[in-house]
């Protein structure tokens, strides 16, 4: 086959929208024609602070013109300055960087059977996940994500991962056996439906961490960085994980990654045992700086969760005008709508009314609009959906009762 009929220079692993996106401000972004969407997908979970957020773009120029890597054999002072941030501001005591969610839980599952067998537990090599879960793409955070569909061709998977149900008591008994090194989990499961944990549950589940030594991980890779109203999801739920990563929010669009753990934990990382070129370099060391700046700043938080306490509250209004609604459900700005209908027939329908959003499993729409969302954009996004879910309703009366 000549070069000219070959489809596309790229592989398809994305079923990629008919947009192309250009250039984005705050929470808009604009084609190839210069036509305006309004973006409630924050690049899945990941500019929180809207498109080119002007205090980064400030600092990545500065950066930019500075040092743009340094390899980790050397000091990155601003790689250090970011992880005391991230300490001060959460119950872990040491960082590790890298460049994506995948592989901050990569760093997470090596930590764990490190630790157990730095503690005279090698027999510890077993993970527990949770159903419907996501981890990543990584042959090790593949295996244990709880979905079928990802892991689809690519066995064997890594031995040793036992994925249970998410959320159900009775299911907690089975975790330790004797050769359960950690057990990692979402706390608002993204991918896999918008699911948030129950806390009895999660306490639960922290309970029999603590009395076997089992390491409780947390990963906050979608649900971090003030997406579900606090910096981290756990603070919401009152519990103490062991080690939590981190990806996404983190640089505001510029790659990084972080591994968090506590002091006794961290030590079984030494030297030499792990290890990445990229990771927390100086140009994404600067994006997260400065992402954590913003969001610590007094206030902020407090004002994402009354904007997202309204929008929760404008979608319980949309969901009693539409028998299309099943339920609303989420945390903060993580926000899951269960719909009678395909989710990407609505992705589409809003794309056509120039709105963004995204799917989480067939039947939920899944909105993720920047923390710094106006209070306008929200009201013009529910209008939209209101039109939306009309013609869909019409549609199915129609084809119910055709004449
Ligand atoms: N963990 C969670 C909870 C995620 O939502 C994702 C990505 O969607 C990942 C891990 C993987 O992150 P990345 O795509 O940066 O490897």
């Amino acid at each position: 086959m000549s070069k000219e009929n070959k489809p596309s220079a790229l592989m398809a692993t994305y079923a990629r929208f008919p947009i192309t996106v250009l250039k984005g401000k705050g929470t808009h972004v604009w084609n190839e024609k210069n036509e305006m969407y309004l973006d409630f997908t924050s690049g899945i979970a990941t500019c929180n602070l809207g498109h080119v957020p002007d205090q980064i773009t400030q600092k990545l120029h500065q950066q930019v013109d500075t040092l743009w890597h340094c390899s980790n054999l050397y000091t990155i002072p601003s790689q250090t300055e970011l992880a005391k941030g991230l300490v001060q501001h959460s119950l872990f005591d040491q960082v590790f960087f890298c460049n994506s969610g995948a592989e901050a839980n990569e760093a997470a599952l090596k930590i764990a059977r490190k630790y157990a067998k730095d503690h005279g537990h090698p027999e510890r090599t077993s993970v527990v996940s949770f159903k419907e879960s996501f981890h990543g793409r990584t042959y090790a955070t593949m295996s244990v994500t709880g979905q079928e569909k990802v892991q689809t061709g690519y066995t064997p998977l890594m031995p040793g991962v036992r994925t249970l149900a998410f959320n159900e008591l009775s299911d907690l008994k089975k975790i330790p056996n004797g050769k359960t090194a950690a057990v990692l989990l979402e706390l608002v499961q993204g991918e896999g439906g918008v699911n948030p944990a129950q806390k009895e549950w999660l306490h639960a589940l922290q309970d029999i961490c603590r009395t076997e030594d089992i390491l409780l991980m947390v990963d906050e890779v979608q649900t971090g960085m003030g997406r579900t109203g606090t910096l981290f999801a756990y603070e919401q739920y009152g519990i103490e994980p062991d080690v939590m990563t981190l990806a996404k929010g983190l640089g505001s669009g510029f790659p990084i990654g972080a591994m968090l753990a506590k002091t006794h934990i961290a030590a079984s990382f030494t030297h030499g045992t792990h290890g990445t070129t990229f990771g927390g370099n100086p140009l994404a060391a600067t994006a997260g700086i400065a992402t954590l700046q913003e969001m610590v700043k007094p206030g902020f938080l407090r004002e994402v969760q009354q904007k997202a306490a309204y929008l929760q509250e404008q979608l319980e209004q949309v969901a009693s005008r539409s028998s299309a609604i099943k339920k609303v459900k989420g945390l903060g700005f993580l926000i899951g709508i269960e719909i009678d209908a395909e989710a990407k027939e609505l992705v589409t329908l809003l794309q056509e009314q120039h709105i963004l959003t995204l799917t989480a499993g067939q039947g939920v729409l899944r909105i993720l609009p920047p923390l710094t969302v106006e209070i306008e954009e929200i009201n013009e996004f529910i209008t939209k959906l209101d039109h939306v879910l009309q013609f869909v309703e019409e549609k199915k009366k129609v084809s119910a009762n055709p004449s």
